[in-house]
C-alpha cells in the first residue's frame, strides 16, 4: 500500500517519511486517531516505505520486490495482529484468519471493528486479542528476517488486548528485538496499560480535512455537488461515515423514484401495476425494505409539514422539494394519521417476518383508498 492510497494526512505522512530519512525510526509507534481517519492504511504504507528498496522522495517505489509483496500484503516480514472471538473456548490466533484479513484490507483500507467482525461472521460478538497471540508474536519475532530491512508488527486495536496479552507485549517492548518496528493502531487509549503507552512513541492522526475528503469522494462517487458537500459536512473527517452517507444516497435516489411511482399508482388505482410495484420492493433486502418504509414515512411527514405551512422545518433534496410543490396538498390533516399508521404497521409486520409481498400490497391498497377518498 502506497501513501497515496491513504486519503489526506499530509503532515503525518511527512513526519513518518522524515523519521526514515533521518534514520530515527522508533521501535514502537502508537497511532491514535478516530474512526475513519486512515490510521491502519498509514501504518501499512509506512511499513512498505521503510522496507522499499528504492524509496522515492515522498513515496515507496511500488515496483521493487519488497513493494510488490507489500502491495499484496504477503510480505513474510509483515505481521498483523487484530481482535478475534473465541468459539467454545477454542484457541484462536490471527494466523487462522489471515486470508479474511487480507481480503478485507485489500478491498478497502477503511473499516470499523464491527465491519471486520461481520466479515468473519461474528457480528454480534466483541473482539479480543488473547494471551495466545502474544506467544505468536514472540514466535514470529524469533524467526530470522526473511528479506526485509525491518520486521513490521502491526497491532490493530491494542485496546482490545486482554490483560495477560498486554503484559506479555509489554515484556517484549521492554527488550525490543533489533530491526523490528511495532505499530500499535488504536482508536482510544483509556483502556490500555499506561506502562505500554509509555513504551511507544505517540503519533496522533487527526480526522481527514474537508478539502481532502471532498477530493477523495468526488473521485469515487458520481453524485451531485450538493450531496457531496453534504457528505463532507456530516462525516466530520470520518471517511467510513462519508462512504455510508453516499451509499445511502444512491438508495435515496431509488427510494425517491419508488415513492413517486407509488403515489402515481395510488391515484390511478391500477391494481396490476400496484402488484408489480410491491413485487419490486419485495425484491429488496429485508433491511432495505425497512429503510424504504422509513423513507416513505419521512416524505409523508415532510409533505404534511409543507401543507401546514412549516416548510422551514423540512430538510429535503432539490428533486424532493420540486416534487412536493404539487404533491404536498394531497397529504393533509384529514389523512396524514391514517397513512402514517399504515406505513408503521407495514414496518412492524416486516420486522416480525411478515411476507413482504402481502404486507406491501395491503399497505398500498389501503393508502390508495385513503388518498383517493
Ligand atoms: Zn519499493
Amino acid at each position: 500500500m502506497k501513501f497515496s492510497e491513504v486519503v489526506g494526512q499530509q503532515s503525518v505522512k511527512r513526519a513518518l517519511i522524515f523519521s526514515k530519512k533521518e534514520n530515527r525510526i522508533p521501535h514502537a509507534l502508537l497511532f491514535v486517531g478516530p474512526e475513519g481517519c486512515g490510521k491502519l492504511g498509514l501504518a501499512v504504507a509506512f511499513s512498505q516505505y521503510i522496507n522499499c528498496e528504492n524509496p522515492q522522495e515522498v513515496e515507496s517505489c511500488g515496483i521493487c520486490p519488497s513493494c510488490l509483496k507489500y502491495q499484496k500484503l504477503v510480505h513474510p516480514d509483515l505481521h498483523f495482529v487484530f481482535p478475534l472471538m473465541k468459539v467454545n473456548e477454542n484457541t484462536l490466533v490471527c494466523n487462522e484468519f489471515m486470508k479474511e484479513w487480507r481480503e478485507m484490507l485489500n478491498s478497502n483500507i477503511y473499516f470499523t471493528p464491527l465491519q471486520w467482525y461481520s466479515h468473519i461472521g461474528r457480528e454480534n460478538k466483541q473482539g479480543t486479542i488473547y494471551a495466545e497471540e502474544a506467544g505468536e508474536i514472540i514466535k514470529k519475532l524469533n524467526l530470522k528476517t526473511f528479506e526485509a530491512e525491518y520486521k513490521c508488527m502491526l497491532i490493530w486495536l491494542p485496546e482490545k488486548m486482554n490483560i495477560t496479552a498486554a503484559n506479555k507485549l509489554l515484556k517484549i517492548l521492554e527488550e525490543p528485538p533489533s530491526k523490528t518496528v511495532f505499530i500499535l493502531i488504536a482508536e482510544e487509549t483509556e483502556q490500555m496499560l499506561s506502562t505500554l503507552l509509555s513504551r511507544c512513541q505517540l503519533v496522533k492522526i487527526p480526522p481527514i480535512k474537508d478539502s481532502e475528503m471532498h477530493e477523495a469522494l468526488s473521485n469515487q462517487y458520481q453524485v451531485s455537488e450538493h450531496d457531496l458537500n453534504n457528505a463532507v459536512l456530516l462525516s466530520e473527517g470520518n471517511i467510513i461515515k462519508a462512504f455510508k452517507l453516499l451509499e445511502n444516497n444512491s438508495d435515496n435516489q431509488q427510494f425517491f423514484e419508488s415513492f413517486k411511482n407509488a403515489m402515481r399508482l395510488a391515484f390511478s388505482f391500477n391494481v396490476v401495476e400496484i402488484i408489480k410495484w410491491t413485487n419490486e420492493i419485495a425484491g429488496f433486502s429485508k433491511e432495505k425494505q425497512k429503510d424504504f418504509l422509513m423513507y416513505m414515512l419521512k416524505v409523508t411527514r415532510d409533505n404534511f409539514l409543507i401543507t401546514e405551512g412549516a416548510e422551514n422545518k423540512v430538510v429535503h433534496r432539490p428533486e424532493e422539494a420540486e416534487f412536493s410543490i404539487k404533491f404536498h396538498k394531497y397529504i393533509n390533516e384529514r389523512n396524514v394519521f391514517t397513512i402514517v399508521k399504515e406505513l408503521e404497521s407495514a414496518y412492524n409486520h416486516l420486522e416480525r417476518n411478515g411476507n413482504p409481498k402481502i404486507v406491501l400490497l395491503d399497505m398500498m391498497l389501503s393508502i390508495a383508498l385513503i388518498i383517493k377518498s
